[in-house]
């Protein structure tokens, strides 16, 4: 989602006059786009702006400009708390406002007594003054529809993500992002199909939808009812676009129809990201996910009794309050049931603001580090099995990107692995998708020979 936010966020300023420098050292403006999901991201970006205000210093001792803007989630949870721990920053805004930063630039560039001032539409915008210097903090959770004011720039990319919802409504006790992004609100979806047309037709073939929960997605408009199914069958349908993927799913909101929908259409890949979390139901029921461990298995039963070669992949979190080493067995016997193509898993990180930052029984860092390596040796070893089992197979492979050598070229196949191409002529290849008889694979990468 910050990735899209990001995108987005270059393709403003673009459109509004500026241009990309490969250099800090020769920028006007630097803008972070930040996320507040684990401790960690939010710690980076302090560090990351102590760096920033020594660029600024020294950018200033030379008269040049460098205004400093924050975006994301951090930024929309920390606020005016911001401004005051960081007084050489510029514009703090969040994930609602950004299609304003343009505006928002333009407004902190020109001094405000000079009677130039731009004048800017979110209610919640605060100007703050230091040294008759404006400072914005523009965090407000806008009614207006951001995206119909956001650019897609054709920059001749072959996959391009596409946000079909906004916010979560779901608070799992852990979590910050409806507390940050707000929430759910599912975008028309007419306008999404447009976006999709709008993409297909400057030569994108692969969208991948995002969302919190894509599978909540409901739209209703005069004549019509969308829910997620209909509209992956939607884009899907479009002309030129042919691959689709999507994250992430909520195991809550899984229905018949987008199980039948993977098995029915070609273009929708067959690879679900389905974040469990943790595989008891008595830390499921503390986190407020709303399905037990055999509800989820269950679930996973049906996508593959239709679709028996789907990779899934996963979601976890270990040390939550109150996992005791039952629970944490409990987790590596369903990873063990389920048998996933990817994960990604974290420690648990507690988060202002959310229920289980004050649950008893927080369990102590090192037994959090133990189990995240018991829990990501095993995953690894899935992972390495699921990309070994596909030595002999032809996958369809979107080649996009250069290797490390100039002889090969990166792509990723339909179950989302990393593939590498080793040829004499890696143009041939590049921006298209190709059958790939593979030859070779380890836990992060396969590599194959072209099949005609
Ligand atoms: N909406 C998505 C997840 C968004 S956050 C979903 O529900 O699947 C991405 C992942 O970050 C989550 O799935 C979770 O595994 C992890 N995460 C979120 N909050 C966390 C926290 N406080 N500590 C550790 N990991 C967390
Ligand atoms: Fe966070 Fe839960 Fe919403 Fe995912 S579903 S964004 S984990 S609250």
């Amino acid at each position: 989602m910050n990735v899209y936010d990001s995108d987005k966020v270059s393709a403003l300023l673009l459109c509004s006059g500026m241009s990309k420098v490969e250099e800090l050292d020769d920028a006007d403006v630097v803008v972070l786009n930040t996320c507040h999901v684990r401790e960690k991201a939010k710690h980076k970006v302090y560090t990351e702006l102590g760096y920033l205000r020594e660029r600024k210093e020294a950018r200033f001792a030379e008269g040049k400009p460098f205004i400093i803007a924050v975006g994301g989630c951090v930024a929309q949870a920390e606020g005016a708390k911001m401004l005051e721990r960081a007084p050489f920053v510029d514009i703090v805004f969040g994930p609602h406002t950004y299609n304003e930063l343009p505006n928002m630039i333009r407004s902190v560039r020109k001094p405000t007594d000079d009677g130039d001032h731009v004048a800017l539409e979110t209610a919640h915008l605060e100007i703050f003054f230091k040294n008759k210097r404006p400072r914005l903090l523009n965090i407000g959770f806008s009614s207006e529809d951001k995206y119909k004011s956001l650019p897609f720039l054709n920059v001749e990319k072959k996959s391009a993500y596409l946000a079909i919802q906004e916010g979560c409504d779901k608070f799992c006790t852990y979590c910050v992002v409806p507390h940050t992004r707000g929430r759910e609100v599912s975008r028309d979806a007419q306008a999404i199909i447009q976006e999709a047309k709008s993409m297909a037709a400057s030569g994108v073939c692969e969208i991948t939808l995002l969302g919190q929960n894509v599978n909540s997605y409901r739209y209703e408009d005069v004549s019509e009812k969308w829910l997620f199914a209909d509209l992956i069958r939607a884009v899907c349908e479009i002309d030129g676009i042919k691959r689709v993927f999507y994250t992430s799913s909520h195991p809550v909101d899984v229905t018949l129809d987008l199980i039948k929908a993977h098995a029915e259409l070609p273009q929708l890949m067959p690879f679900w990201h389905l974040p469990v979390q943790s595989g008891s139901t008595n830390v499921l029921r503390a986190m407020n996910r709303h399905y037990s461990v055999d509800d989820y298995k269950r679930t996973v039963d049906n996508i593959r009794k239709y679709n028996p070669d789907i990779a899934m992949c996963s979601d976890f979190i270990v040390g939550f309050p109150g996992e005791d080493d039952e629970a944490f067995e409990q987790t590596l016997e369903l990873v063990r049931y389920v048998n996933y193509a990817q994960a990604f898993s974290f420690k648990y990180s507690p988060r202002p603001n959310t229920v289980a930052c004050d649950l008893p029984d927080q369990v102590d860092d090192s037994v959090k580090a133990e189990r995240l390596a018991r829990l990501q040796s095993l995953l690894r070893e899935q992972q390495t099995q699921f990309n070994t089992n596909c030595i002999g197979q032809t996958l369809s492979v979107l080649f996009q990107k250069h290797g490390k050598c100039s002889n090969q070229v990166l792509g990723k196949s339909q179950f989302m692995q990393s593939v590498v191409l080793h040829t004499p002529n890696p143009e041939m290849y590049m921006n298209s998708i190709r059958n790939v008889f593979i030859t070779g694979a380890t836990l992060s990468c396969l590599e194959g020979r072209i099949v005609n």
